[in-house]
């Protein structure tokens, strides 16, 4: 599948999802503002009826106009115009709150307009675990009628719309959840995708960087079977150097390939040995000579550490030095020069590696040290690698519990900075 269309895809799934979830949230909220409606429509019927009930038990036949006002959502007042009982209108109120199928706490009170105080309060509770010590929050009324009247207030109204809404709500979850599940199988995908892109890539590289050492070995070969080159001692020997530089550079990437083999199955045993900075420092340097990759490199040490002694994993150590100095010969389109610095703190020993190489675009910086990574420029600058190298760098450099930084600027080098603990 193509780039293109595996970006098609992932913007249109992408606003198919959205498409989803808005339409999904406008219907939420439909149906939250139609059961809004609906309670309250309820509620004014019945605290109307609560209301007639009343004036039916006085014996008053005198009609109610508009007898229910909305002072909040979940605050209501009732005129009645006549002496209202409390343990009466808490019955009444249960009765047909009941009948109509609400069945939330309701906190009430009555005022008596012509002493212009509350006279009684009460709570009507549905749930016998419910404490019932809600409090009115809503604006109290003006007292402006000419009688007795009552308030109710509902402290769990929210909740009773919300009940009326599990349905939705729950098929809101399921949704969630199934677009969650439908971006991680999209994350495994393009996960594996990449996985198989590494993988051709690598073996790419792999037989790339095999093949040259060995139609270069075999060439040397068909030459020294020649007779004749026992008499020309000089074009032997040269022969035989090239063998040995691509037999050296074969080990090499064997070696990396194996290194990572190592750290993969995750069983990086570090030897605890004591090692000279300064002397692996030149080891390095001569490792990279027999390899033949070194041609016109100039190398500076500055060693100002004092005590360049560290305990450590000698071979691995050598591998990331030698990693680090290869790249920095490989990386580099002018004449190669490495500056090799030592240092030292209270508690750790420092080596910085400076090159005059190509440089790193900011972007990758991080990237660089993750397995595979190869900087795009990698391949256009015609040097090949596997992108293994650093990432094996940053591991052995993590199991001597120490870290690795780096600076770089494009076209200008690169500095690696790797800090190593004395202590731990
Ligand atoms: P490899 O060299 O085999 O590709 P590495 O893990 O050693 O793998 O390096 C990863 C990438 O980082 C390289 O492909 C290269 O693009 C970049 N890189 C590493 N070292 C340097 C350097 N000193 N200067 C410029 N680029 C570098």
């Amino acid at each position: 599948m193509s780039r293109n269309t595996i970006r098609l895809i992932l913007v249109v799934g992408t606003l198919s999802i959205i498409g989803i979830l808005l339409i999904q949230a406008y219907w939420v909220i439909k149906n939250y503002e139609l059961k809004e409606k609906e309670f309250d429509l309820t509620v004014r019927l019945s605290l109307k009826n609560v209301a007639e009930n009343i004036l039916k038990y006085n014996h008053n036949s005198s009609p109610l106009v508009d007898p229910v006002a909305e002072i909040s959502p979940d605050f209501f007042t009732v005129k009645v115009n006549d002496k209202i009982d409390s343990n009466l209108l808490g019955g009444l109120l249960r009765n047909e709150f009941l009948k109509e199928g609400i069945k939330t706490d309701i906190f009430y009170s009555i005022y008596d307009c012509m002493g212009k105080r509350i006279d009684v309060t009460g709570m009507v509770c549905f749930d016998s675990t419910s404490t019932c010590t809600a409090t009115v929050t809503g604006n109290l009324p003006h007292w402006n009628y000419d009688n007795f009247y009552f308030s109710v207030y509902f402290p769990e109204r929210e909740k009773v719309l919300l009940s009326g809404m599990k349905l939705w709500l729950i098929s809101t979850i399921v949704l969630i959840v199934l677009i969650i599940f439908f971006a991680y199988v999209l994350f495994v995908v393009f996960q594996q995708k990449r996985l198989s892109e590494i993988q051709k890539d690598f073996i790419n590289n792999m037989t790339h960087e095999f093949r040259t050492p060995i139609s270069t070995i075999l060439i040397s070969c068909e030459v020294l079977k020649d007779s004749k080159i026992i008499d020309n001692p000089q074009r032997l020997n040269s022969y035989a150097a090239i063998i040995e530089r691509q037999a050296h550079r074969l080990n090499q990437h064997v070696e990396r390939v194996l290194q990572m083999a190592k750290i993969d199955k995750g069983n990086i045993q570090l030897k605890h040995e004591q090692i000279n900075i300064h002397d692996l420092l030149l080891e390095a340097l001569s490792k990279l000579n027999s390899s033949g990759n070194n041609e016109s490199l100039t190398i500076e040490y500055n060693f100002l550490a004092e005590n360049p002694i560290f305990m450590g994993d000698r071979l691995h150590l050598l591998n990331i030095v030698f990693n680090l100095l290869d790249n920095a010969v490989k990386y580099c389109e002018k004449d190669p020069k490495v500056i090799v610095t030592t240092e030292e703190n209270n508690s750790d020993i420092v080596i910085r590696l400076a090159d005059n190489g190509i440089g790193i675009a900011l972007e990758y910086q991080k990237k660089i040290f993750e397995k595979f990574f190869r900087v795009p420029n990698g391949n256009v600058h015609n040097v090949k690698g596997f992108g293994l190298g650093l990432n094996y760098v940053k591991n052995i450099v993590k199991a001597h519990n120490g870290h690795i930084e780096l600076k770089s600027q494009i076209e200008k080098g690169s500095i690696f900075t790797v800090t190593l603990p004395r202590n731990k």
